[in-house]
């Protein structure tokens, strides 16, 4: 719970923490932030993150983050897990963890596992980013540099404060944010008109593979591995492109398939107002939030479509 975990890290010395595998802005906002306040108290604090910080989020101050396979001969008092529903969600880099006597999990999907020895999973929280204010409050004091993280963290997952999981009190930490001198017109631009232009190339190409389902109540677009041939662009430049399938008029569920590889197909699931796409990406042997969520499935792109569309149906009768 959230007084073992503030116990735990006032206690330990040396700390890794983790992103999780594509990283968001909930999970760059919120490990940076907590890194940057263990530090302020005097403790030594690595993050590990599979894969980088992706371009968007450099605009963070010590986003620059060091390859984990240089972390393989240290040891530290706790592996400290944000915004990971479960182990997996960090990848490779899990390697790390057993360098650690003991593991902290700090998050807010509904579908958590508990996979830590102390776990704090706070689902009415609208990202981490909220508990790592929390966090903050107890261990020191905000300053422009954390509530720059922290903004960043709660913006990115509440979709601009537009999202069901946006409260009043989500409110109230971000108005004590603004007091700590940070400019969100400043955040704004940076997150979102920064856009690289291989990124609106490639939605062009994925708009082109926009196609209804179930009464247009089901709407699906792919990312091939030819689309991303053909843009020179990366998947990580299609941050946000399944809000274009979700905001059409009567579309209840928004799914973007991923073509990782010929048999690695990765897939985002959004809905808009009832249905519970972490059930449908859990049955799938993933996870997420109840209008947020995704899975991996091992096959080819046309099979995993056929198995996708099968389960979104059956819920969105449910
Ligand atoms: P996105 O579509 O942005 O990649 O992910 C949406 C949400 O689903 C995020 O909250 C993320 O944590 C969760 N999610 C995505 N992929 C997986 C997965 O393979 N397993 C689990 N447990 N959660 C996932
Ligand atoms: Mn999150």
């Amino acid at each position: 719970m959230k007084n073992e975990v503030i116990a735990k890290l006032k206690e330990g010395k040396t700390f890794v923490l983790f992103m999780h595998l594509r990283p968001d802005g909930d999970s760059v906002g919120s490990s940076l932030a907590l890194a940057y306040m263990l530090r302020k108290l005097g403790k030594e604090v690595d993050i590990a993150l599979d894969g980088e910080v992706p371009e968007l989020y450099h605009f963070l101050p010590g986003s620059t983050i060091e390859s984990w396979l240089n972390l393989k001969n240290k040891s530290y008092d706790f592996a400290v897990f944000l915004d990971c529903g479960d182990r997996d969600r960090v990848g490779e880099a899990q390697a790390i963890a057993s360098q650690a006597k003991e593991s902290i999990n700090i998050d807010h999907h509904p579908t958590n596992t508990h996979f830590a020895d102390y776990n704090w999973v706070d689902a009415s929280a609208a990202a981490v980013g909220e508990m790592v204010y929390e966090l903050i409050k107890e261990l020191g004091e905000l300053d422009q540099t954390l509530a720059t993280y922290i903004y960043t963290a709660i913006i990115t997952d509440t979709g601009n404060f537009m999202y069901e999981n946006t409260t009043g009190k989500t409110h109230t930490i971000t108005a004590d944010l603004l007091k700590h001198g940070i400019k969100p017109s400043s955040i704004a631009q940076a997150v979102y008109e920064n856009v690289p232009v291989e990124s609106l190339l490639l939605l062009t190409e994925v708009l082109n593979t926009l196609k209804f389902h179930s009464n247009r109540c089901i709407a699906t677009m792919e990312l091939t591995q030819d689309i991303l041939k053909r843009t020179g662009a990366s998947s990580l430049d299609a941050e946000g492109f399944i809000n274009y399938a979700r905001s059409v008029k009567g579309v209840e569920i928004a799914i973007l398939f991923y073509e990782d590889s010929e048999s690695s197909i990765r897939v985002s699931f959004r809905s808009k107002t009832y249905v519970d796409v972490a059930r449908i990406a859990s049955i799938l042997g993933g996870g997420g939030h109840a209008r947020a969520a995704g899975c991996t499935l091992n096959m080819p792109l046309e099979e995993a479509k056929i198995m996708v569309l099968e389960v979104s149906t059956r819920e969105l009768k449910a």
